[in-house]
């Protein structure tokens, strides 16, 4: 499997040429656009490094996974799904458009900005400090890593510019699916998108939910079943933003990307994967991701349909 990997990686460097670093937010702009790096990390806990695999890179969207984690733990699915849908969305993830027309305004799903930014509200905590925490927490027991922490550059551009978040947010407040404050819930929801991290760390994620939530490193479980389930039916619906279609008939494994240039992607009941690529095709995906998983799937069979 080492081999295939390397070779899969080797063969996929020309793609990252066809993509482009996120510039919007714009400490993100000094991502290495050539890096490709991977990790499998699989339910026996051995594991396989591959390509530009020391690359740091902020987590981003891929938090929306352990966000949605501890929404759900804290509040049960009933309370979560009344305030957040869960049908994908054609729009890109920090769309406004259908807000204004969905039912209840409710954002389509937990992994559009929209979603994660009510996901985080919906987190225990009197504030954005102590829900960051919670969240942060669960990423340092999924990632058995307690060492990771935010990249305060990211942060404090992210928080300068987010402009259309902040838009977002209030709009979801004046809807009321918000109720606390605003600009403390976006404080959590920047610092969630801003945490550093190896592909190590976020294939470990990743096996975990493989593992249908028990740490395969501990045998102790760390995410309820019937979440675990969820995030997995998610991911594989959503975890593209307005590709996840295109994916899941190219790659078929629930997966989640973020604009840090990381895919992160769940097989069910074998491994954790993966990919960081910081070069960005006009969805925000890695294409040399993308292209990476494309390829592994294929030869390793990996498709769940
Ligand atoms: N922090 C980014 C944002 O909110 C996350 C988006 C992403 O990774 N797609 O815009």
């Amino acid at each position: 499997m080492k081999s295939i990997l390397k070779s899969i990686i080797e063969d996929s460097r020309d793609s990252t040429k066809l993509g482009q670093v996120a510039t919007y937010i714009p400490e993100l702009a000094k991502g290495d656009r050539d890096a490709l790096g991977a990790c499998i990390f699989d339910v026996n806990c051995d594991s396989i490094l591959e390509g530009e695999y020391k690359t740091k890179f902020t987590i981003q969207s891929v938090s929306k996974v352990v966000i949605l984690i501890c929404a759900l733990i804290d509040n049960g699915k009933d309370e979560v799904f009344s305030k957040v849908g869960s049908e994908p969305s054609s729009d890109p993830f920090n769309s406004l458009l259908k807000l204004e027309i969905n039912e209840n305004h409710k954002p389509l799903n937990p992994f559009i900005n929209a979603g994660a930014i009510v996901c985080t509200s919906l987190v225990s905590g009197d504030n954005g400090i102590e829900k960051f925490s919670r969240i942060h927490n669960m990423m340092k027991k999924l990632a058995n890593n307690d060492d990771i922490d935010v990249n305060y550059s990211v942060y404090n551009s992210e928080k300068l510019t987010g402009n259309t978040n902040r838009a977002i947010a209030y709009y979801l407040k004046g809807a009321n699916i918000i109720e606390k404050d605003v600009e403390d819930i976006l404080d959590a929801y920047f610092k969630c998108c801003s945490i550093e991290v190896v592909v190590e760390d976020v294939a470990k994620i990743a096996s975990v939910i493989a593992n249908n939530g028990v740490a395969p490193w501990s045998n102790e479980r760390v995410i309820p079943e019937e979440v675990n389930r969820i995030v997995k039916a998610i991911m594989t619906t959503c975890g593209l933003y307005d590709t996840s279609g295109t994916f899941s008939v190219n790659v078929g494994i629930p997966a989640k990307s973020g604009v840090g240039g990381c895919i992160m992607a769940v097989v069910p009941n074998r491994m954790g994967i993966a990919v960081v690529g910081p070069a960005l095709d006009k969805h925000g995906n890695s294409v040399g991701g993308v292209k990476v998983m494309e390829d592994l799937s294929r030869k390793l069979s990996l498709s769940i349909f």
